[in-house]
Formats: structure tokens, C-alpha cells, sequence
């Protein structure tokens, strides 16, 4: 069997997943696990709803609005009324109802039983829609398969059980064709939880790995894994192949083809990873397998805006020793900020992070009540995996380099461009 996951973009409307069905069709002589993410921009409409629910404004207007956008996808791509539209009639009414009993709820509980309903919606349309066309599958619930903890928007699956719902559900479906969610789960007390922004292609690993999957597809709107972001690179190249350790190495340098987490249950198990364009199914994509001949190739360039370094020292002019790397690594830890490069010297400890500011304001008053902080903002973080000289001083020219470290495969340029200062 083989597990295909499909991201919002790709069933962002009826003709997004008119194309699912086609490219259903076109593989459906194995048996398919389909992972789906919510259409489109709906989980950050979910968001929003939740948003305005705590800050008291019109969230039932933002609500109506979803389920409007969801019915309209169902009847475009089904005359008839059946299950499905009983479904979504079923799930309005428990948001509607959920929001007004539950006024002061945990933010990050309301957060989940609400944002987790977007991938419910879109694969109960999905579901009925292959039906309709003779595609016959099984919907499962995620909720009931993938098991949590209860760390609401982050939630740790519980491997164990998550192992035997699966392996049951598996034995126990009837059709050669599974519908499933993304990026949700289920936490203890039968609550809703989520695995965190992006995380339907880590649910697709969890099924895969659970399943033994002779191979895991994402459906991408772009053609596979590219060196670099066509955003901020001309001439961006797809990569055919590359090892799990690169694509890890990838993502974790900030390359947002795949979700991190991704990766590691798939190679556990030693399962390829194809990442394709649903645009241009015929393609052949990315290939990420135990291969690493390949990886070394092609340079690739991972491009962060929005930097801020942050140098850090003792308030006596003392040294930076372990003691206050490691205070000062929990304080990170706490904010929840993810360094993205770390250097230190005998008095100052200097790391840089995204500017998230609705993190990093506490983060800096936190690490001044102990510290001597000084922080540098506006700057961009350029990542070369397999760098050349030539091309590395090129895209720093006109640049001021901050920091700069260098390791066999890899160079890491934190700069200012010469406009901002
Ligand atoms: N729908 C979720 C999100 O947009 C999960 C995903 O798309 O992977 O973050
Ligand atoms: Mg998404």
C-alpha cells in the first residue's frame, strides 16, 4: 500500500480536487492511505474565527463564512444533497454550539477543537465527492487513530496505541481506498488536538510508518523538492534526489518544502519520500530515500528574512561559562524560540532567531533581568548546503556579514543588505 498526502493548495476548490480524483485514478491499482490537509487558506480562517472569539469580536460572521466557502465546494461538485451535506450541517452546528458554552476556555484548547474541524470538512467532501465518481473508500477519523498527549497545537503522539488503532483500523476498513486528515489527532477525554502548523505531512508519516507503506507521495504545487526558493532565487533546480539526512538537513536550516518532523519515521523504516507537482502529475518529482550520492550535487540555498542577533553577556563583564549558556539556552526554551545560529566569545554569548515579536519582546526582557542584552534587527540569514566560494561571495556582495561559520557542507551568513542600514 502507499500513502499520498494532498496540501490545501492542491484541493484548494472543486477543480483542486476534480485533479485529486484524477490523479486517485491514475494510482489506483495499490491500496491508498489519502492524508488531506483543509482546503485552501482554511486553517488560517480558523484562526482568525478563533481570534475574534477571544478578542470579542464578530467571530460568528468568520465562522459563517468558512462553512459558506465549504458548501459551496460541496455543491459545485455534487447536485444531490447526502451524507456529506448532513456532515458539514452536523460540524457547524457543534462549532457554533462549542464556542457559545465554552467562553473561557484555555486558548490553546479552543485553538484545537476548532482549527482541527478544517480537515474534517475537507475530507468529508472528498470522500463523497470520489464516491460520487466510483472511487469507493473508506473516511476514517484521525482523531480516533493518530493518539496524543493533551500539549494542545504541539501535541506528542503516543506511538504505542497510535501503532495498534491504526493496524486495526487497517484491518477493519472495507475498502481498498482510504480518506484521512492531517494534522490532527486525538488527545485523552476524546479531545481534538493538533501537531502544529504544517502538520499534515507528519501525519502522513505516522500512517505510513504505521502501515509499513511500500512509499509515502506529497502532492506539492511546486515540482518537488527546488534548491531554492523561487521567491528570492532565480533559476531555482529541482532536486531528484536526496538523502533523508538532507532533506533533514534541509528543512532544519529553514527550507519550507517539507515539515521537519517529517522525515525520521520515514527513514526509520527506510520508506521513500516522492514529492510531486498534482499540477504536473507525469513529472517525476523528488526522490528522498537512504541515497546520498546525489546530495552533494547541487548547491542549495535557504534564504531567512527578518533576523534578529541577539548578544547576550553578563551584567559584571564576567565570562560567559556553561552556568549561563545553559540558564540562558532554558530561557530560550521557555519562550519557546528556536535559535537559528549560536556563536559565543569570552563575554558575550550571541544567537539568532526569528523576529517573532510576540515572542521576543518577552524574551528580551526576560534575558535583561539577568543579562546585558544588545540585539541587531532587519537582517537575513543566507544557508549554503554544498556552497562554492564564487557563488557564496557573490550573494554577499553589498552585504555587511554579521557572522559567518563554515563546516564542510555548509555555510551560514547572517548579514545586513548595505539599503537597510
Ligand atoms: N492545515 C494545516 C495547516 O495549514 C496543516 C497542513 O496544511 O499541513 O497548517
Ligand atoms: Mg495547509
Amino acid at each position: 500500500m502507499n500513502v499520498f498526502k494532498f496540501g490545501g493548495s492542491s484541493v484548494k476548490d472543486a477543480q483542486g480536487i476534480r485533479n485529486l480524483h484524477s490523479i486517485v485514478s491514475q494510482n489506483s491499482d495499490s491500496e491508498l492511505f489519502i492524508v488531506v490537509s483543509a482546503m485552501g487558506k482554511t486553517t488560517n480562517a480558523l484562526e482568525q474565527v478563533v481570534q475574534s472569539f477571544v478578542d470579542k469580536t464578530d467571530w460568528k460572521k468568520a465562522l459563517d463564512d468558512v462553512f459558506n466557502h465549504h458548501e459551496d465546494v460541496l455543491n459545485e461538485l455534487l447536485q444531490t444533497e447526502g451524507d456529506a451535506h448532513s456532515a458539514i450541517a452536523k460540524i457547524k452546528a457543534y462549532a457554533f454550539a462549542f464556542l457559545e458554552a465554552d467562553t473561557d476556555a484555555d486558548y490553546d484548547f479552543l485553538y484545537d477543537q476548532i482549527v482541527s474541524l478544517g480537515e474534517i470538512l475537507s475530507t468529508k467532501i472528498i470522500a463523497a465527492y470520489l464516491d460520487s465518481v466510483g472511487i469507493k473508500n473508506d473516511w476514517i477519523d484521525a482523531r480516533k487513530l493518530i493518539h496524543t498527549d493533551n500539549n494542545y497545537r504541539a501535541a506528542n503522539v503516543d506511538w504505542e496505541l497510535t501503532q495498534q488503532r491504526i493496524t486495526s483500523a487497517w484491518e477493519w476498513k472495507k475498502k481498498p481506498i482510504v480518506i484521512s486528515q492531517g494534522f490532527i489527532g486525538g488527545g485523552d477525554h476524546n479531545r481534538m488536538t493538533t501537531l502544529g502548523r504544517e502538520g499534515s505531512d507528519f501525519s502522513a508519516a505516522i500512517f505510513a510508518y504505521c502501515l509499513n507503506a511500500e512509499s509515502v507521495c506529497i502532492w506539492k504545487d511546486v515540482d518537488g523538492v527546488l534548491n531554492a526558493d523561487p521567491k528570492y532565487f532565480n533559476n531555482a533546480e529541482l532536486l531528484p534526489n536526496i538523502s533523508y539526512r538532507e532533506a533533514v538537513e534541509l528543512s532544519y536550516y529553514g527550507a519550507s518544502v517539507i515539515h521537519p518532523k517529517t522525515i525520521k519515521p520515514l527513514e526509520n523504516k527506510e520508506i521513500p519520500l516522492l514529492v510531486k507537482s498534482f499540477l504536473h502529475p507525469e513529472n517525476e518529482g523528488t526522490l528522498i530515500n537512504t541515497n546520498t550520492s546525489e546530495d552533494s550535487k547541487i548547491a542549495s540555498y535557504i534564504f531567512k528574512e527578518n533576523q534578529v542577533l541577539i548578544s547576550i553577556s553578563a551584567k559584571d563583564f564576567s565570562f560567559i561559562v556553561e552556568e549561563h549558556i545553559s540558564d540562558i539556552f532554558q530561557r530560550f526554551a521557555k519562550h519557546r524560540m528556536k535559535i537559528n545560529t549560536m556563536q559565543n566569545s569570552a563575554i558575550s554569548f550571541s544567537v539568532s532567531v526569528d523576529a517573532d515579536r510576540s515572542k521576543l519582546d518577552d524574551l528580551i526582557l526576560d534575558l535583561q533581568s539577568n543579562y546585558e542584552v544588545r540585539y541587531n534587527e532587519g537582517l537575513e540569514l543566507l544557508t549554503i548546503r554544498h556552497f562554492n566560494e564564487k557563488i557564496a561571495n557573490e550573494l554577499a556582495t553589498g552585504k555587511e556579514i554579521l557572522l559567518q561559520q563554515k563546516t564542510r557542507h555548509t555555510l551560514r551568513m547572517l548579514m545586513r543588505s548595505s539599503k537597510t542600514t
